[in-house]
């Protein structure tokens, strides 16, 4: 079973509002991990979105003239760098701080059967980091207590790449039955452990680019295992909580469809510092307050600032 013991690798209406943001290129993400340390620091797949380049907010810049900027002339050696407005969702620190508050007691199911609860601590890096991705992939469109369940079944007979390629895909299908999608996840699992060994040794890719190339492995569970195996936070991880919530609060410009679409929205605005933390706190008041269906908005410290209170 997993326990809190294993827990290890870790880690703010229509109205316009403008924050001025640093331009600096080459800002490197704030890495998160294993308490007390993380697995391993470093290559920080900071997956510079084309919409954050430098160049296109340089070009924004320009376009939209903005009032502090400096001409060329008045710039010397060590100029603060260019600045943008950026949008930000109205009252959405306050909006966080009442999140937060709400949260405080971290009694939500994802807070001790999440992924950083799942794998075993006292396994080898690169496995611990092997068995963080298994439990991203079992994890979707499946309840955190389910995954755990997996989880601690699949660990009790070892579990490393190895040790999943010599198990019948019928075994592995009752080892990890009831999560969601557990047939095509048995195919996935497999597929994916057999690219690990031949091509990274058996151990996980350390970039977004590479996790996404495996079969199953999608973006959001891409973004918690660099965040949870390697340290380094590389993008917003958005499930279906994150999504919800972030359309019912209008943390996006405007409404978005998927998950993806949700994560460009929020990372064109949310300080990047908060990356890490959001996904978490997020999905914890989704599933305790902000539900899916009927949610609690009686008992939401954030009732009066919803947008979408009222029509739920
Ligand atoms: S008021 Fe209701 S819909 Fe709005 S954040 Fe709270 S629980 Fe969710």
């Amino acid at each position: 079973m997993c326990s809190p013991q294993e827990s290890g690798m870790t880690a703010l209406s229509a109205r316009m509002l403008t924050r001025s943001r640093s331009l600096r290129p080459g800002a490197r993400p704030r890495g998160c991990g294993e308490e007390p340390a993380p697995l391993r620091r470093g290559e920080a797949a900071a997956e510079a979105r084309k919409s954050h380049s430098p160049v296109k907010r340089a070009r924004k810049a320009q376009r939209l003239h903005v009032s502090y900027e400096g001409s060329d002339s008045e710039k010397g050696e060590g100029a603060e760098p260019l600045k943008v407005p950026v949008w930000e969702p109205q009252d959405w620190q306050q909006q966080l701080v009442n999140i937060r508050a709400m949260r405080n007691k971290k009694d939500a199911p994802v807070d001790h059967l999440g992924v950083e609860h799942c794998y075993d601590s006292s396994a080898p890096p690169k496995v611990r980091r092997y068995q963080v991705l298994l439990s991203l992939m079992l994890s979707s469109q499946t309840k955190d207590q389910v995954t755990a369940g997996a989880m601690q079944r699949l660990r009790a007979r070892g579990l490393t790449v190895d040790s999943i390629l010599q198990t019948d895909d019928a075994t592995l299908g009752k080892l990890i039955y009831p999560v969601g999608f557990w047939r095509i996840k048995v195919k996935y699992i497999k597929q994916t452990s057999a690219i690990l060994q031949q091509r990274y040794g058996g151990d996980i890719p350390a970039s977004v680019a590479e996790l996404v190339a495996l079969p199953g492995v999608g973006p959001k569970m891409a973004h918690l295992a660099m965040a949870v195996a390697w340290g380094s936070v590389s993008g917003i991880a958005v499930d279906t909580h994150v999504h919800r919530i972030a359309n019912r609060l209008r943390w996006t410009k405007k409404a978005t469809k998927s998950p993806e679409e949700t994560r460009v929205a929020l990372e064109e605005w949310l300080p990047r510092e908060l990356w890490h933390e959001i996904n978490g706190l997020l999905v914890g008041f989704g599933q305790q307050t902000c539900l899916p269906v009927r949610p609690r908005c009686q008992a939401c410290l954030n009732q009066a600032l919803c947008p979408a209170a009222q029509g739920l």
